[in-house]
């Protein structure tokens, strides 16, 4: 069966060419089911496989969670503020609570990290809104506009240094490239969700 990151490329390469996306997505399920893959591949292919769409891989779209101690310290609406203030429009958005085993296979990429435990129990511990944001170079410019991983080392008036308390409970998520970011929109959402 394949790793996690190698379902992981499966998936998003068969979002790529809809006339395999059935196909592909049949046999990672197949060769998942088969074998004795970890349980966090099987959540993968489970939870993402149904809602991605094939031909809507858009490049000008990124994906964000407010996190448990951003909503829970009451930041939510002025988080949602800078993001629009800043230019993106809102697609999608929901207020949610992950469950441990959901937080596991949202965060399965880093399974092998050593704060992989404490991440994903954090991330299930309160509510959390996730959302679809649009606007040209979208990845690039929401990571410089919630700064640095680690709030003490994010520039000024980035949303994680104005409302991260720490490195593990930073405010916000903000996927890295546009391949994650159409996996983890549709972790969430179904095309008949945006707008
Ligand atoms: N994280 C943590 N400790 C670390 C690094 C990361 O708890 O040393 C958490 C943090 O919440 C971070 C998430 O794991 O946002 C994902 O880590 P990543 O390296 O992808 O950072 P990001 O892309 O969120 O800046
Ligand atoms: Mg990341």
């Amino acid at each position: 069966c394949p790793t996690v990151n190698e379902s992981r490329r499966i998936l998003v390469d068969a979002c790529k060419r809809p006339s395999l996306y059935v196909p592909q997505i049949n046999s990672l399920k197949m060769a998942c089911a088969r074998s004795n893959a970890s349980s966090e591949n099987k959540d993968l292919v489970t939870t993402f496989a149904p809602n991605l769409n094939p031909n809507t891989m858009a490049t000008n779209r990124t994906f964000t969670m407010i996190k448990p101690d951003a909503t829970g310290a009451g930041h939510t609406g002025k988080i949602i503020d800078r993001i629009i203030s800043n230019g993106f429009t809102i697609k999608a958005m929901k207020w949610t609570q992950l469950s441990l085993a959901d937080a596991q296979a949202f965060y399965a990429v880093h399974s092998e990290r050593p704060f992989y435990g404490e991440l994903t129990e954090y991330m299930s511990s309160g509510p959390i809104v996730a959302a679809i944001l649009e606007k040209d170079n979208a990845v690039a410019d929401f990571r410089e506009l919630i700064g640095a991983t680690n709030p003490a080392e994010a520039k000024p008036g980035t949303i994680r240094a104005d409302f991260a308390e720490s490195i593990a409970a930073n405010a916000v998520h903000g996927s890295d490239s546009d391949d994650n970011a159409a996996m983890e929109g549709s972790f969430y959402f179904s095309q008949r969700e945006l707008a």
